[in-house]
Parts: structure tokens; C-alpha cells; sequence
């Protein structure tokens, strides 16, 4: 199937006489004719459903949507984005443990791995995703687990070269986890590009209509766990937990990462998400490659109109030729980026909150990627735990405005800004 068939009809096929639309199966427990049966699920000797806190039927239909989008062999759901981006690296690290990580990257994952993963710990090693060769290879260290990045960051809009850390990743005999949220599998499929392990903040582009918080994991079933088991002894020696299972035994390649994640981590954290929020969620994936398109058009357009406006300092937009990193965004990305335009308003600081307040039709929100045309001011918001240093390393300067373009008529967007302009 094409991407756009998967959108609307992968991950769940009704059978004779069931219903169309994949059900909410709003129900905490399933009922088993006896107890033999229900110990064969403990024992993870045979699948099947006994509790929502680790697995869903909605949940798993969506999941599997997900995973074929991104040409997975595997996909869990997750309460939250930042839930997907703590399992997708807890499941295969732990205390004393290293990750590389971009540097450019979400501030609420900054802050989930700067601050409470280390306070787990768990080290991090942050890289310039345009650092040299020689720079990104003295990141490794001999405990390093993990390499992780992000499609295109939010909000510095840098594109990542996947390729270039997917292989120091693998020469490393580590997997590459990209969190793909900006770009959708509609624009960028990581794992084709070498990506192990792929997570989402469902709650953006994928929901897409300001709905449901949710995440997602998705794994490529593509890294081998045993070419390199002294470091992922979770996945290739015997879970105490689980009767001694050995996950990358008993599940193979396609299926031992995510198994690993939803028996341990879901059964002991419990950051399911819900079944009314993932139907909510695959209603938005049904029109994910409708709505992408026009994201990207739309973002293209007021981009233009702002690198030609004398009120404005610089515009960043990864599609927007001229761009640092628009052949890069070709390469990876040729049908379109995602819709998020940053920009500086000439006057700094100042000038952009005055420039805020005369919108109308963009609404000042801390959310992004959605229908609605919204706007922030990152350095006094999502990222105000970090210093001028800190912003700097995370490609965010104190006068970004963040623009994310929704799906009205351009024209009325392109309107309120050239207003909101007019008053600075
Ligand atoms: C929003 C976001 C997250 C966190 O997702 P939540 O659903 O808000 O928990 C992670 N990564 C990126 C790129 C995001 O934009």
C-alpha cells in the first residue's frame, strides 16, 4: 500500500460483520474462560489482552497503523511524546549508561534527559548535529547505549543528517532513535534512511487537531541486539521478571524492543495511553496526508512573504530555498517539510511581544503542528529553563518567534501578520 492507503486503512481490517471504524475498547480488563489460559498471557507464552495499563486493542490497531507508515516491524502507544522519548532510551539503558544526543532537540526532552534521566543515571553527551566527523566520534564513550535526534528540531528547525548519524550509531554497535514528530512519516521515513528506533509526539501533526495528547514508538526490527549483547543485556540475557525470557530470543529481532517496553515499562510505569485518545488519534492519521501537504504549502507561502518584509530580521524555514538547510531537507524530505516557520522581528525582544499582541488569526499557544495557526515566543516559554548558553546549544535565539501555520486560507494568515507587522 501506498502512504496514503496506510493512513486510512492500515493497522486494522474488519472482519465479517465488525465494525468499520476501529472500536474504543473502553474497557480496563478482558475476561479469560480459565485460568491456564490467562497464565499463558503472564507467562508471555501466548499474546493476547488482560489488562489496558500494559495493552489496548485500540491502542494496538493505531500502533500498527503507525508502524506500517513508518515501515516498522513494531509500534506501542504512549501516554504522552515525552513518554515515548523516556521508554524509547530507558528500554535499553540504564545507571551508568551514556547517550550522544543532538543538541538540537525538543526543550522538554532537553529537560527529561539533562535533568531527570541523569538523575537516574543516565549521562548525556549533547552534540551540535553539525558538528564535524571527528567532534560527533569523541562523544562516544565505551558505556554510550544510544544515539539520539530529531528529524527536524523543534524549534530550531535543524535538519538532521540521519544518514551521517546512523552510521557513527552503528559503528559504534549502537541503534539511532529519531523522534520524527515534525516531519511525519508523510515527509521522512528515518528508518529507510538508517533509524533504529522511531518515536512521535502523536499530539502534534499525527492528532493534528489540538485533541489528544499521545506518543509513539515504532521499531525498525532492523538492529541486531546480539551482534552487540554485553550492552543490551536487557534484550539478550533472561528477564527474572518475565520467567527468564529472553526478549531478543523469544520475540526476534521485529518484535524483542517494543515486547521489552510494554512487558517491563508499560507493566511498571504505566504510561499507557488512553483508548478514547488513541481512536481520537487515528481519526486525525486518516487525514495526515491531506492535511501535510497543505501544512507545507502554507508554511512555504508565509515564509516568503516574511523574508521579504523590512520588519523582519531572518526567517527559518527548512523548505524555503536559501535556507541552510534546504538541500539537506531535499535529500531527506522532498515532498515538503512540515509547517513550523521561525523568524526574528527586527527590534528583538521587545518588538516580538508587541508583534504577538497584534495577531488575530494566529493565537498565541504553546502548542505546535496542528490545524490552527499558532505562535510562541520559545526563549519565555517552552525553553525558559535555559540559559543564553544552553538556548544558544539548542538553536533557539531570545527573539525566535515560532510560527506554526495550520490549514486556513493562507491568505488570511499572510493578512494578520502583515497587520500585526504594521503596528511594530
Ligand atoms: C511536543 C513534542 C514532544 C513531547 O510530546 P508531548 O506529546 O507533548 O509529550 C517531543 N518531541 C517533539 C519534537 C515535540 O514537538
Amino acid at each position: 500500500m501506498e502512504k496514503e492507503t496506510k493512513c486510512i486503512q492500515a493497522g486494522y481490517t474488519p472482519q465479517n460483520g465488525e465494525p468499520r471504524m476501529i472500536p474504543i475498547i473502553q474497557s480496563t480488563t478482558f475476561k479469560y474462560d480459565t485460568s491456564e489460559d490467562m497464565g499463558k498471557l503472564f507467562d508471555l507464552e501466548a499474546s493476547g489482552y488482560f489488562y489496558t495499563r500494559l495493552q489496548n486493542p485500540t491502542n494496538d490497531h493505531v500502533a500498527a497503523k503507525i508502524c506500517a507508515l513508518e515501515g516498522g516491524s513494531a509500534a506501542m502507544l504512549t501516554s504522552s511524546g515525552q513518554a515515548a522519548s523516556f521508554f524509547s532510551v530507558f528500554n535499553i539503558c540504564g545507571a551508568g549508561d551514556h547517550v550522544v544526543s543532538s543538541s538540537a532537540i525538543y526543550g522538554g526532552t532537553y529537560n527529561l534527559f539533562h535533568v531527570t534521566m541523569r538523575r537516574m543515571g543516565i549521562d548525556f553527551t549533547f552534540v551540535d548535529p553539525d558538528c564535524t566527523d571527528e567532534e560527533l566520534e569523541a562523544a562516544f564513550r565505551p558505556n554510550t547505549k544510544a544515539v539520539f535526534g530529531e528529524t527536524i528540531a523543534n524549534p530550531a528547525l535543524t535538519v538532521l543528517d540521519i544518514e551521517r548519524f546512523a552510521n557513527a550509531a552503528h559503528a559504534h554497535g549502537v541503534p539511532l532513535i529519531i523522534d520524527n514528530t515534525f516531519a511525519t512519516p508523510i515527509n521522512c521515513r528515518p528508518i529507510e534512511w538508517g533509524a533504529d528506533i522511531v518515536t512521535h509526539s502523536t499530539t502534534k501533526y499525527m492528532d493534528g487537531h489540538d485533541a489528544a495528547v499521545g506518543g509513539c514508538i515504532v521499531d525498525s526490527g532492523k538492529f541486531d541486539w546480539f551482534a552487540h549483547a554485553d550492552k543490551f543485556p536487557g534484550l539478550t540475557t533472561p528477564d527474572e521478571s518475565y520467567h527468564g525470557i529472553t526478549y531478543a530470543e523469544k520475540f526476534g529481532l521485529g518484535g524483542a524492543y517494543i515486547t521489552k517496553a510494554t512487558a517491563q515499562l508499560m507493566r511498571d510505569l504505566g504510561s499507557i495511553q488512553a483508548p478514547m485518545n488513541a481512536y481520537l488519534l487515528n481519526l486525525g492519521l486518516e487525514s495526515l496526508h491531506v492535511r501535510m501537504p497543505r501544512h507545507c504549502e502554507n508554511a512555504l507561502e508565509v515564509a516568503k512573504f516574511l523574508e521579504q518584509h523590512e520588519k523582519i530580521a531572518w526567517v527559518n524555514y527548512p523548505g524555503l530555498p536559501g535556507n541552510r538547510y534546504y538541500e539537506r531537507a531535499k535529500k531527506y524530505m522532498p515532498d515538503g517539510t512540515c509547517g513550523v516557520v521561525s523568524f526574528g522581528v527586527k527590534g528583538g525582544r521587545a518588538a516580538a511581544e508587541k508583534f504577538m499582541k497584534g495577531l488575530r488569526v494566529a493565537m498565541i499557544a504553546t502548542h505546535v503542528a496542528d490545524a490552527h495557526t499558532c505562535v510562541l515566543h520559545p526563549a519565555s516559554a517552552t525553553h525558559r529553563q535555559m540559559n543564553d548558553e544552553e538556548l544558544k546549544a539548542a538553536g533557539v535565539s531570545p527573539d525566535l518567534v515560532r510560527l506554526s501555520v495550520g490549514i486556513e486560507n493562507v491568505r488570511d494568515i499572510i493578512d494578520d501578520l502583515d497587520n500585526a507587522l504594521s503596528a511594530v
